[in-house]
């Protein structure tokens, strides 16, 4: 007998492919972030900010694989310029104009960037920043706020989400690998500062200024839409690695999405470098960099050998630039202020409902990021996030997240991700859902 005999009816197909995922995927996945109980839905197709899975559900797609397809799936200019290149050119070593109609943008757009560079990821865009960072500045150490994803490498992966007991002083916290097997030697490579406690984290640049040569810090948030860095952290971020020459990363793999000119835009803050992914590469694997013509000039090669080198078979492939070019040509500031408009539509009909249930928490969210937190614990940094996900919060997202999937709403752990597609009616097909789910979760006494 199969065991998906006795599955959910509606899953049936996508309990099957479970199972054969658990025979030639390590517990049946390539992604731990996509890990689902009891197992993952199988998507077959989707259109706008609708997916169907394989069974023919749909699911409203309020994640966008993780912010990145924000103009959701099937978009016909999108598909269009996938057919008409990949006849043309896949690949090859000459360059095409793709890959400079695409720095072009970036540069036009994001303050910090007067040269950019291509990469198959965020994280590996990351990895290349931090190279930058060494070149330039000829100082090692890499500082980064504790709690903060930055990705895959190792280096930067360290204390994305350490347990209490490992946690250190609150000014100044102990690295922790975040898988079995990193050496103590990188881990001595990283400083940690606490987000938002300007006293501690300014303190621990200075002391350590002949060895930091890099900070990195997302301006949007530290993990999963949670804990923002305020604008004067960040501005004393500025101010201090500018007096202390240190290069400032702001990782804009997730919030280059937050506006036109970025999350750097809505700051006002220029950072030295930076990083960025997801939404440049229109839908396919993409990682970018970039920065001033100063710091970007290790790639350079006029002079002869380049301090920092940097190559990869697939990178700026022409497939990619060239949908991320269309793609983002797409995205104009009217269109940030549509989806930004909607999402307040999202935040506005999520607190009406908190107030109709009763239920303790607030509503938070910047642009097309939205969430609704069920806690009154305070949350300004790594350790009060994970103290509040200790006293319930985590338990409440998995059971919200659940129930909204059960009313066709796919979310990130709770969390809501706009797309150009979304209209007000999905929004409020969002709502009603949410309203259900939340009256749901607060009869079984779960809020
Ligand atoms: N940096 C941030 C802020 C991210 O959110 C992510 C991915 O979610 C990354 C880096 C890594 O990007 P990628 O998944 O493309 O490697």
């Amino acid at each position: 007998m199969s065991d998906s005999a006795g599955a959910n009816p509606s899953h049936i197909k996508s309990a099957e492919i479970f199972q054969r995922a658990r025979q030639v995927l390590p517990s049946g996945y390539t992604r731990h972030m996509v890990v689902a109980k009891p197992h993952p839905y199988y998507a077959i197709s989707g259109d706008g900010c609708w997916i169907t899975d394989v069974d023919g559900n749909r699911l409203l797609d309020c994640v966008n694989n993780f912010t990145a397809m924000i103009h959701g799936h099937n978009k016909k200019e999108v598909i269009d310029i996938i057919c008409s290149q990949a006849p043309r050119i896949m690949s090859a070593i000459l360059p095409t104009e793709w890959e400079v109609k695409l720095a072009e943008l970036l540069v036009d757009r994001i303050p910090s960037i007067e040269r950019a560079r291509f990469m198959n990821s965020g994280t590996e865009a990351l990895m290349i920043a931090v190279k930058v960072g060494r070149a330039y500045t000829g100082r090692s150490k890499v500082a980064k706020a504790e709690g903060a994803y930055h990705g895959q490498y190792d280096l930067l992966e360290a204390s994305f989400q350490p347990t209490p007991d490992k946690w250190g002083p609150a000014d100044a916290p102990t690295p922790v690998a975040n898988s079995v097997g990193t050496p103590q030697s990188l881990l001595d490579e990283i400083v940690l500062f606490p987000t938002n406690n300007i006293e501690a984290t300014r303190n621990i640049l200075r002391q350590r200024a002949n060895e930091i040569g890099t900070v990195v810090i997302d301006p949007c948030r530290l993990q999963l839409g949670l804990v923002q860095p305020r604008n004067d952290f960040l501005q004393m971020l500025r101010e201090e690695t500018q007096r202390l020459g240190m290069v400032l990363i702001f990782d804009e793999v997730l919030c280059l999405r937050m506006g036109y000119h970025g999350m750097q835009g809505r700051t006002g803050i220029t950072p030295d470098l930076t990083t960025m992914g997801k939404i440049i590469g229109g839908g396919l694997p993409v990682g970018g960099l970039g920065g001033s013509a100063k710091v970007m000039s290790v790639f350079e090669v006029d002079a002869g050998e380049p301090k920092v080198k940097q190559s990869g078979t697939f990178t700026a492939n022409p497939m990619t630039m060239a949908t991320g070019y269309t793609s983002m040509s797409l995205l104009t500031a009217e269109v940030f202020d549509d989806m930004e408009r909607k999402s307040e539509r999202l935040r506005e009909g999520l607190e009406k409902i908190r107030v109709d249930l009763g239920l303790v928490g607030r509503v938070e969210g910047i642009a097309s990021l939205s969430v609704l937190l069920l806690t009154d614990k305070p949350m300004n940094n790594y350790r009060e996030l994970a103290v509040a996900m200790g006293s319930g919060l985590l338990e409440k997202i998995g059971i919200m997240s659940r129930l909204f999937g059960e009313e066709g709403i796919l979310t990130l752990r709770g969390g809501f991700v706009a797309s150009t597609p979304m209209t007000n009616d999905d929004v409020d097909f969002a709502l009603a859902g949410a309203r259900r789910a939340l009256a749901r979760m607060k009869e079984m006494g779960a809020t």
